[in-house]
């Protein structure tokens, strides 16, 4: 009963009804404010199982504001208010019923500043995020299960085979592009339905963040991506669909534009997408 809604120009490759896979996230109507300032307005867009959503835009139109609200993050802000709807496979994250740990272990996040624990192992790194949603995890070499979930999670992030002989190094030794990894890692050992990146890539040279492209390109399909990028090459090569967010001058922000992301590159409906994909903003 709770397939993805259509939501006009959203409408996606993929029929309305059931999503194949779990992890279709719903924003409906969403409004956003820091105290007296508001920094969103009526923001529709619907993130599809399995698929890849690109939100760009410029500075300020509230990018990390709306990802931060996907996964209850936005409620931790002191004086941050918010209205509408998000919606996780037809169930409302912000259901007072429901622990916000239990979305933000469905929904996971991966910064612009790569941040693992600097001097805990790689090994114990890849496992931190199932300790703070409560789950118990025994240590390397004595629990096959870890060790598997480890292999896993560092396959998918496509960092494993330049990590497995130093599994007990500290994260903290890691190249820029690889602790980026290793936090994708982490956010993935919990399986999450949902991952959501702010700017992940804006941090790290050109060879690292080709291999976070291929891993999302990856790890898409099993897992809803919502990547916040000002990399419209990226964007281009990463995302399956595309959502075009703007502020004018003292408004809050909101979508002008969403869709196909070849449609919103190759043939923008509006004059403000055609000038900021085109570098003229
Ligand atoms: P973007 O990620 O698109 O650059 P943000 O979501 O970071 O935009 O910011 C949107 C607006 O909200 C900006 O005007 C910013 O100054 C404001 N803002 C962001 N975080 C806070 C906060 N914690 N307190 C007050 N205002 C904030
Ligand atoms: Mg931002």
């Amino acid at each position: 009963p709770n397939g993805p809604l259509p939501v006009p120009g959203n409408e996606g490759p993929r029929a309305p009804g059931p999503a194949r896979v779990p992890g279709t996230l719903a924003a409906e109507d969403v409004h956003a404010w820091f105290g007296d300032h508001q920094v969103l307005a009526g923001v529709d867009l619907v993130m599809a199982a399995g698929e890849v959503t690109a939100l760009i835009g410029p500075s300020g139109c509230g990018k990390s504001t709306f990802l931060r609200i996907l996964n209850r993050m936005h409620e931790l802000v002191p004086g941050a208010a918010l209205a509408g709807k998000i919606l996780l496979d037809g169930e409302d994250i912000y259901d007072p019923a429901l622990r916000p740990i239990e979305s933000r272990r469905r929904i996971g996040m991966v910064f612009q500043k790569a941040n693992p624990f600097p001097t805990m192992s790689i090994y114990d790194n890849v496992l931190a995020g199932l300790r703070l949603t409560g789950r118990r995890v025994k240590t390397r070499g004595k629990d096959s299960e870890a060790d598997a979930l480890v292999e896993h999670s560092l396959r998918s992030a496509g960092l494993w085979d330049e990590v497995k002989t130093r599994l007990g190094t500290p994260g903290g030794s890691l190249s820029g592009g690889q602790q980026q990894r290793l936090c994708i890692a982490r956010s993935l050992a919990v399986r999450p339905d949902v991952l959501l990146m702010d700017e992940p890539c804006s941090a790290l040279d050109p060879t690292s963040t080709r291999r976070v492209e291929e891993t999302i390109r990856q790890i898409a399909g099993e897992v809803t991506v919502v990547i916040v990028t000002h990399n419209m090459q990226q964007a281009q090569r990463v995302s399956d669909r595309c959502a075009f967010f703007l502020a004018a001058e003292g408004q809050p922000g909101h979508i002008v534009e969403q869709g196909r992301t070849d449609d919103v590159f190759q043939r923008p409906r509006d004059e403000r997408t055609a000038d900021y994909v085109n570098g003229r903003f």
